[in-house]
């Protein structure tokens, strides 16, 4: 009998179970012959729906998101945005099997072993993002003006943090300057 861990998979050469072509994966015990067979890709990841970028801020939070490490953004087939995070389930056994198969999300249910990736054959995305030099080059060549727009504004906030910054710094001069007329703490008697 299988066990939740999947500890015995390796011995089940089954046939791989037809019905419909729907196989819920990862299953407890895979067949050995099965495409899926010590794979386990999908559970090192989750992907959530964001908006298409359209106004600054959504272009900047992109640019905040792909400077973060195993980040990326991609665009699928129909056109719909996603951020993905590369992150490995805590479920997954070393087996590359699920180790909560009955008490799995349901959006792990839901999910397709024929539409993925690997077994479809087709990639996945239309673009694909892992830095923000990567989105911005592909910003300028889709869509010029919004990338005209989105440098304009960017150079303008740039241009106020070094002002604020400049106006700091001269503050924080005159402030010391001020401090050296005076006797310090330190050298005052006690
Ligand atoms: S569905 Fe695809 S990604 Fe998931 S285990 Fe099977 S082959 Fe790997
Ligand atoms: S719960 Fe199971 S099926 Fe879902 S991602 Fe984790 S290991 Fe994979």
């Amino acid at each position: 009998m299988s066990k939740p861990n999947g500890e015995d998979h390796e011995q089940s050469n089954a046939a791989i179970p037809t019905g419909g072509g729907k196989l819920e994966l990862p299953l407890i015990q895979l067949p050995g012959s099965h495409p899926c067979h010590g794979c386990g890709d999908c559970c090192r990841y989750i992907a959530i729906e964001i908006d298409n970028p359209t106004s600054y801020a959504d272009h900047d939070h992109l640019y905040w998101y792909l400077s973060h490490r195993d980040v990326s953004v991609y665009v699928d087939w129909e056109g719909d945005w996603f951020i993905e995070f590369k992150t490995v389930c805590e479920n997954l056994t070393e087996q590359m099997t699920c180790g909560v198969y009955e008490d799995r999300p349901q959006l792990c249910s839901d999910f397709s072993w024929e539409e993925c990736e690997k077994n479809s054959g087709e990639s996945a995305w239309k673009y694909h993002f892992d830095t923000p030099e990567q989105y911005n080059e592909w910003h300028r060549e889709k869509r010029p003006r919004s990338f005209e727009r989105y440098l304009k504004q960017h150079e303008k906030v740039k241009q106020r943090r070094l002002r604020v910054r400049g106006g700091e710094t001269r503050r924080s001069a005159i402030a010391n300057e001020g401090k050296g007329d005076q006797p310090s703490q330190s050298s005052s008697p006690a």
